[in-house]
């Protein structure tokens, strides 16, 4: 009988079975050779005895097997309880060597992740690293979410479509180039890759289909950062003749299917909604991270009549006071955070550029700090203070100030993620937010000219949508993000369905008629022929698969993902093609000196 390496028992002993697997770990006890066989289920050990083991004595690190032998029951005392199998070995009776191995370049290992080779050794050989236990597990889990998804979607009628690879390159998202490929048929042509699927979901939709679903392969040529892949997956959807509350309905739905199915946890639905300007103004963040409490007070008055010089030169530059409160009952019970992690805070505004960050405590209703001289100075306003933040015994209270508002609330919201999680302030695990209604257009901060904040394609809402003209930068959209522990994990939108509008949004962004007609014409064209009222959304699947499996590092959950410079240190793309292939194919030619 041939079965895997993570299915004998005790009700095996004494059948006689065939495995096949890697040699994980080998231990020589002189009459006897164990060695640990493994496959994707599991780990069976495998012992080896008399003339038997003298042949397995050639056997090494990840050689490739195929064993039979007799299931047996090991001895009380080499039970290992944390195998499945861990109650039984196979007694081998014969085996074959299908392939050796090479030295592998680091163990295999389920330790701890400190035995880890560099990033790029790992990605070098994925597939080794891919048989970690932890890899696999992340693997199969990533697995789980799509099938789950995936069974939801059909299940609600969508047609899951396939939306084409090589496109034109046309406006799509926004702040990212868009990877191109040269035409062979067409010399001096390109072919884009898609950012994401957005023009022909929008196109499916103008065909009549209605409900469309797509796990997505996009691509997008941004600068590197950290949690970047140059290209990455999407869980994409549209739908026709709906509104924005069916589409976000849809989505708590499916996370509630995945909560129920993958994760074994109860989900809270529907999710709570904020409005972007809202959210902005309360918590300097488009992507609050729920699990905290991180309300920004205003404190630029009260402290202009402070004596805390340094403040008050930066609001006569003009620039504004931001103050984040941390109850006491909500830490350790010490009521005080300890300096060092408040000097690490201080550490993290500079590098975000913020000017100044000052701490303060509220001791028996006065604010009181480290050193004293502090709240002295703040000791005319101190009662104010206390009485705008609504502070009581205990908390602690950081004040940012900065010339540049922008500086200051993505300073002060990113000083307030932190500290929540240092205080562990939270009980949620997860705190999901519909973020709603942007504005259409944001200034380019050189240019100064609108582009759209996230794409053309964003319907404007019907009460500022008359702003187009006068005061296009106040005009709101049918626009909606998700946001997970303060992560943006997607965002959708009502489209504009009709055409006018589109060339009108295309134009206010500084396209002229030809530049619409030439990169868009196509899909305005379409709008003209009887566009449905439509809307859908994306979601960044690698994201939301390591969030809710509790990790950061999407690359964990990309089977072969570009390392930080987006490169792959396992096919050693992207690489230079020879000159007689760009100028034979596609006369071009590069100029490149460092190139092999
Ligand atoms: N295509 C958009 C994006 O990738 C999402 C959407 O609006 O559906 O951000």
């Amino acid at each position: 009988m041939e079965v895997d390496c993570g299915r004998i028992r005790d009700h095996d002993i004494g059948k006689e079975v065939v495995l096949n697997g890697w040699c994980r770990y080998i231990r020589d006890h002189g009459g006897l050779l164990f060695v640990d066989l493994t496959d994707r289920y599991g780990t069976t050990q495998l012992v080896f005895e008399g003339a038997l083991k003298k042949e397995a004595e050639e056997l090494g690190k990840e050689y490739v097997i195929s064993v039979t032998g007799v299931v047996d029951k090991r001895d009380s005392d080499t039970v290992d309880a944390s195998n499945p199998t861990g109650t039984v070995e196979l007694r081998v009776k014969s085996f074959k060597i299908i392939n050796k191995s090479k030295v592998i370049p680091f163990e295999i290992t389920e330790e701890k992740e400190k035995f880890l080779p560099s990033d790029d050794l790992r990605l070098k050989y994925r597939y080794l690293d891919l048989r970690r236990k932890k890899m696999l597990r992340n693997v199969e889990f990533r697995d789980k979410i799509t099938k789950t998804i995936r069974k939801f979607f059909w299940d609600e009628g969508f047609l899951e479509l396939e939306t084409p690879i090589l496109v034109k390159d046309t406006y799509d998202a926004s702040g990212s180039r868009t990877f191109i490929t040269p035409s062979r048929m067409h010399k001096g042509k390109f072919y884009g890759l898609p950012q994401s699927p957005q023009v022909y979901k929008q196109l499916s939709m103008i065909a009549g289909l209605d409900k469309y679903f797509q796990v997505a392969k996009v691509f997008r040529d941004e600068d590197p950062r950290e949690d970047r892949q140059p290209e990455f997956t999407q869980i994409d959807l549209e739908v026709s003749f709906k509104d924005e509350k069916y589409i976000q309905n849809l989505i708590e739905s499916m996370f509630k299917r995945v909560f129920d199915e993958v994760m074994g946890e109860k989900l809270e639905v529907p999710f709570p909604h904020i409005d972007y300007l809202d959210a902005m103004r309360m918590y300097g963040s488009d992507k609050p991270d729920m699990r905290f409490d991180n309300v920004l007070f205003d404190l630029t008055d009260e402290m202009s009549k402070s004596d805390y010089n340094i403040i008050k030169k930066v609001i006569s530059a003009g620039g504004r006071v931001k103050a984040l409160k941390f109850p006491a009952d909500m830490g350790k019970k010490s009521q005080k955070i300890d300096k060092k992690k408040i000097l690490e805070l201080v550490e993290i505004a500079k590098n975000l550029g913020l000017k100044g960050l000052t701490w303060v405590y509220v001791v028996d209703g006065k604010i009181e700090s480290d050193p004293p001289s502090i709240a002295a100075s703040l000791a005319g306003i101190s009662g104010q203070i206390i009485s705008k933040l609504d502070a009581h015994e205990g908390d602690l209270v950081l004040i940012g100030s900065d010339p540049s508002e922008n500086v200051l609330l993505a300073a002060m919201s990113k000083i307030g993620r932190v500290v929540g999680l240092v205080l562990r302030q939270t009980k949620k695990k997860y705190a999901f937010l519909w973020v709603d209604k942007f504005p259409l257009f944001e200034k380019d901060e050189v240019t100064g000219e609108l582009q759209p904040m996230h794409n053309p394609f964003v319907a404007p809402t019907e009460e500022t949508e008359g702003l187009l003209d006068s005061a296009p930068e106040k005009v709101l959209g049918k626009r909606y993000d998700l946001v997970l522990n303060g992560m943006e994990i997607g965002g959708g939108s009502l489209r504009i369905h009709n055409p006018d509008m589109q060339r009108k949004v295309l134009s206010k962004m500084g396209l002229s008629d030809a530049e619409i007609e030439r990169s868009l014409g196509f899909l305005i064209e379409a709008l003209s022929f009887g566009a449905p009222v439509h809307g859908g959304i994306a979601l960044g699947f690698d994201r939301v698969v390591a969030t809710l499996s509790g990790e950061y590092d999407i690359r964990d959950f990309i089977l072969f993902p570009k390392n930080r410079k987006f490169e792959s240190p396992l096919d050693g793309s992207p690489d230079y093609v020879s000159d007689k292939r760009l100028q034979d194919d596609y006369d071009l030619s590069v100029k490149n000196e460092k190139k092999s």
